[in-house]
């Protein structure tokens, strides 16, 4: 049996996991974690009998009137996390919390030697260089379960480190591929919110459509992978099949496909480095034609600007990753409030980027206190 804590149970990747774990053999929860969906929190609680559930929001957690199971045991606040992911009961930490919330638990996890499946990207792009040298020091592995990087990581075990080219992210560009750039000054947020192809959270959601979420990937990858930022590349592919590809020094190329269905790469983190039968993700229907096509994004456009400044905090590291994710989490959630026109969220983030103090070598403390300063100074702008 595989002792799971998943913290961010009650958003997507949380209940896409629950439902994979439910589907296979040798899986017990230990512990789950939610924010503001106590509700659903308690009715996993009954359904999954988990040693914990933490409620980190603790006003909230005290304000609601618990009924759990005898055996559940109710913690309250985000510190309660980082308990949990160094307890012995613990095999592995789903980290699926989401944006710069998810970073203390993560960081507690890897110091505790767990194995991650790491869906909370953020914690790479605010830290990554310091959770991967921690990582390394405590023979915590990392596995994503982002989509591209899932591939990646698949596609990478074709060859070795010495025989790679670049990696190359495959994007589907967004729900709004095919405006035209003067349109996505109207983008409303309901339109923002609807994917063409991936069903995921609002978060992961806004940032497709600006395409911040692949500056963020590259980011991560760079991180994940140990990359220069030159041997990371993106292309647009509209289908979300292909899920990211590796180039070899030889000229091959090789991909990962799968119906963009997130219950896929979960599971394969989850049982990584076995595969397992069955699962609920879709399957390829091979029976239908497939039609995938692939695109060069032309960055001297400002609809891929984001790229620009993912590769920018990719070559920069230091203190770049932290400030771009605190400027890109306000600015969603100044449009989510109606307070920033779409097309004003990534040049708000660049002037950001490009105007902070740069520090080079910043401890985990030194982030911390950046990324609220950054909060702090432009939450009202
Ligand atoms: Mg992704």
């Amino acid at each position: 049996m595989k002792k799971i804590a998943i913290f961010g149970s009650t958003g997507s990747i949380g209940r896409n996991t629950l439902e994979i774990i439910s589907s296979l053999e040798g899986f017990s929860v230990v512990a789950l974690s939610g924010n503001y969906h106590l509700e659903l929190l308690q009715a996993q609680a009954w359904q999954f009998r988990p040693r914990w559930i933490i409620a980190t929001d603790k006003e909230r957690a005290q304000a609601y009137s618990w009924d759990l199971p005898s055996g559940t045991e109710l913690l309250m606040g985000s510190k309660c996390l980082e308990y949990v992911a160094q307890a012995p009961e613990v095999d592995m930490v789903v980290s699926a919390i989401v944006g710069r919330a998810g970073l203390e638990s993560t960081v507690a996890a890897v110091l505790a030697g767990k194995r991650i499946a790491l869906a909370n990207k953020e914690s790479l792009v605010i830290g990554g260089q310091i959770v991967t040298k921690l990582a390394h020091k405590t023979h915590s592995q990392i596995i994503p379960v982002d989509s591209e990087h899932s591939a990646i990581f698949q596609a990478l075990q074709a060859g070795r480190r010495t025989e790679l080219r670049r990696v190359i992210l495959t994007a589907s560009g967004g729900a709004f591929r095919d405006l035209e750039e003067n349109q996505l000054r109207n983008v409303t947020l309901e339109a923002a919110l609807n994917h063409p192809t991936w069903e995921m959270g609002a978060k992961v959601t806004l940032d497709s459509a600006t395409l911040m979420n692949k500056a963020l990937e590259i980011i991560e990858a760079r991180w994940l992978f140990d990359l220069h930022s030159e041997e990371i590349s993106v292309m647009i592919h509209p289908q979300s099949v292909v899920h990211s590809m590796v180039e070899f020094q030889d000229g091959s190329v090789i991909s990962q496909m799968s119906p963009p269905d997130m219950r896929l790469p979960i599971q394969y983190a989850l049982t990584y480095p076995q595969r397992l039968p069955g699962g609920p993700a879709r399957r390829m229907d091979w029976e239908k034609d497939q039609k995938m096509e692939f695109f060069a994004p032309d960055f001297s456009s400002p609809r891929y600007e984001a790229l620009q400044l993912g590769l920018h905090v990719a070559r920069q590291g230091g203190s770049a990753g932290v400030v771009l994710n605190a400027a890109n989490e306000l600015a969603v959630e100044a449009f989510r409030r109606g307070k920033m026109r779409f097309d004003q969220m990534v040049p708000f983030v660049r002037d950001i980027l490009y105007h902070h103090d740069f520090l080079p070598d910043p401890s985990l403390e030194d982030l911390i206190a950046l990324d609220e300063d950054i909060r702090r100074t432009y939450k009202s702008k």
